[in-house]
C-alpha cells in the first residue's frame, strides 16, 4: 500500500535510491557506488571503529568525511549499489530508541517540540496529556517513548520502519505495527514467500539498525547502518544488550531484538 512516498534520488549511476527513513535531504550521492550522509560526529567515530572490528563486513564501507557546498557530510558505501531493482526493509534494532543522556537533557531543559506532538497527534489524537495538549507540544524522548509503546520495539525489542518493494511501492506507516502476527505478515511480504532468501542472511546479523535487501537475481543482504547513537560505555561496564531497560543500567535490547527477529525469520522459513 503506497501511503507515503519515500524520498525517491536519482543518483548518477542511474538507478533510483531510496531512503527509508530519516529526514529528507540527510543524503546525497557520492561518487560511484558511495553516498554522502549528513556529518554526524558520533557516528564518524563509530563508523571508524567499526572499520578495525570484527564486524566490519556487516556494515557500510567508510571512505571519511567530505565537504559539499559548505555543508559537511560521512562518505560511506552506498548497500543498494549490486542490486537490480532491489526490495529494501530497515528495522530498527533495540527496546529503547533514544540515549539515556537525551532523557537526562530533556527532564533538566524541557524543548517542547510541536512537530513531534503533531506527529503523536496524527497517529492518536488520545495520546498527549492534558498538559501536552494545552502546551501543543512534546518533548523528544516523550515523542520516542511513545513510539516505542506504540510499536514492536516494546514487545518484540525492534520495528520496522519502513519497506520499499521491487514493484515500486513503498509503506513507511508501520508506526502502530505491534502485534506478533502484524509484524510476521509484513515480513513474509517483504521476503515475497521467497524463502530461499531468508537462510543467506540470517546467522550473520548481529548488533543495531538492520537494512535487509534482496532483488530477483536471489541476492540477498543484511547490513548494521546508522550509528548516530552508538557511543562506547563508560568504564568497565557490560550490557547483556538482552535485559530490560531501567534509567541507568543503559541495556539497549539489541540482542533481545534480534533474537526476536531471527525467530520469526526461521519460523517462516520453514513454514
Ligand atoms: P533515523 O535516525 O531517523 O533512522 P538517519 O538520518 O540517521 O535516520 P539512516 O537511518 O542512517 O538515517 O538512513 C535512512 C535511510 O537511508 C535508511 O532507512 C536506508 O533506506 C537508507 N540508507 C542509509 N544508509 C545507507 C547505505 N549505506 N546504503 C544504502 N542505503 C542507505
Ligand atoms: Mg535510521
Ligand atoms: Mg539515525
Amino acid at each position: 500500500v503506497l501511503k507515503y512516498s519515500p524520498f525517491v534520488v536519482s543518483f548518477r549511476k542511474h538507478y533510483p535510491w531510496v531512503q527509508l527513513s530519516g529526514h529528507a535531504g540527510n543524503f546525497q550521492a557520492g561518487e560511484d557506488g558511495r553516498i554522502l550522509k549528513r556529518f554526524c560526529q558520533c557516528e564518524q567515530r563509530s563508523l571508524e571503529q567499526l572499520m578495525e572490528d570484527p564486524l566490519r563486513p556487516f556494515v557500510p564501507a567508510y571512505y571519511g568525511v567530505v565537504q559539499r557546498d559548505g555543508q559537511t557530510f560521512n562518505q560511506m558505501e552506498d548497500l543498494l549499489a549490486d542490486f537490480e531493482g532491489p526490495s529494501i526493509m530497515d528495522c530498527k534494532m533495540g527496546s529503547r530508541t533514544y540515549l539515556e543522556e537525551e532523557l537526562v537533557k530533556a527532564r533538566e531543559r524541557p524543548r517542547p517540540r510541536k512537530d513531534m506532538y503533531e506527529k503523536m497527534v496524527a497517529v492518536d489524537p488520545g495520546a498527549p496529556t492534558p498538559e501536552e495538549h494545552a502546551q501543543g507540544a512534546v518533548t523528544k524522548p516523550r515523542y520516542m517513548q511513545w513510539r516505542e509503546t506504540v510499536s514492536s520495539t516494546s514487545t518484540l525489542g525492534f520495528r520496522i520502519e519502513g519497506i520499499k518493494k521491487a514493484d515500486g511501492t513503498c509503506n513507511t506507516n508501520f508506526k502502530k505495527t505491534q502485534a506478533l502476527e502484524q509484524v510476521t505478515k509484513v515480513l513474509e511480504d517483504f521476503v515475497d514467500r521467497d524463502r530461499g532468501i531468508l537462510v543467506s542472511g540470517i546467522p550473520h546479523v548481529v548488533g543495531s539498525s538492520l537494512l535487509f535487501v534482496h532483488d530477483h537475481t536471489g541476492l540477498a543482504k543484511v547490513w548494521m547502518i546508522d550509528f548516530g547513537k552508538t557511543v562506547a560505555l563508560p568504564g568497565h561496564q557490560t550490557l547483556s544488550h538482552r535485559l530490560p531497560w531501567a534509567e541507568g543500567n543503559r541495556e539497549d535490547g539489541y540482542l533481545w531484538g534480534l533474537d526476536n527477529m531471527i525467530r520469526l525469520l526461521q519460523g517462516l522459513a520453514q513454514s
